[in-house]
């Protein structure tokens, strides 16, 4: 499911880039650009997939840990948790950030998985997963702020909220507002990792407990 759910979401990426820069989408001939044959790969990629693909997966996953982490393309959780597809759900934005959907998305999927699962519904954790070397750390250069401000109109206090420079200190901060959200069920079960992309390694920085007793 997290390998499905992710390949669906650079289709849609590459899909938006490419009608933002009015590239067609029907390649006749010569490639014309390096995006869209990045697409064709990826799509004979799919082809290649789906004939091996047996489907039959159940709805439920497997575990009923969430994962949430950065979309940076060397943190694929499928590869550093051996994630097979039906395994568990995955969440990835920029840094690996607890957003407003996602606080929203914990409370529709807690929701859904009770009523799913019915009585055998264990509750649902959460392990926010942060990286080394992450492309928001770069956001606090004085050039990368001033560009996101010409470009996107951002005040300072909001790309203030972007840098992720100590990510410990940002793990704590998420899970904080994952406590005091009104959508999060409180017995969500949360800890905070760093992986690091040197050697693949994860280390704890916030111990798994029920945000109910945080
Ligand atoms: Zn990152």
């Amino acid at each position: 499911m997290a390998k499905r759910f992710f390949f669906a979401t650079v289709l849609v990426l590459v899909s938006v880039v490419c009608a933002a820069s009015g590239a067609a989408l029907e390649v006749k001939g010569e490639v014309l650009d390096k995006r869209m044959s990045d697409l064709q790969t990826l799509l004979k990629r799919n082809q290649q997939f789906a004939s091996e693909y047996e489907g039959g997966l159940n709805i439920l996953p497997k575990f009923f840990t969430l994962v949430l982490s950065c979309v940076d393309a060397r943190i694929d959780p499928a590869h550093f948790l051996g994630l097979e597809l039906g395994d568990a759900l995955v969440f990835r934005n920029a840094g690996g950030r607890v957003t407003d959907d996602l606080e929203l998305d914990l409370g529709v999927l807690w929701m859904l998985g009770a009523g799913m699962a019915g009585e055998n519904f264990p509750g649902l954790s959460l392990a926010v997963v942060q990286h080394t070397d992450c492309g928001l750390e770069r956001l606090a250069k004085p050039e990368m702020a001033a560009a996101l401000t010409k470009r996107m109109g951002l005040k300072q206090a909001q790309i203030d909220g972007l840098v992720n420079t100590d990510h410990a200190q940002r793990i704590r901060e998420d899970i904080e507002r994952l406590r005091k959200s009104a959508l999060v069920p409180k017995g969500l079960i949360v800890s905070g990792h760093i992986y690091r992309v040197e050697d693949g390694t994860i280390e704890e920085v916030v111990a798994p407990a029920p945000l109910e007793r945080m």
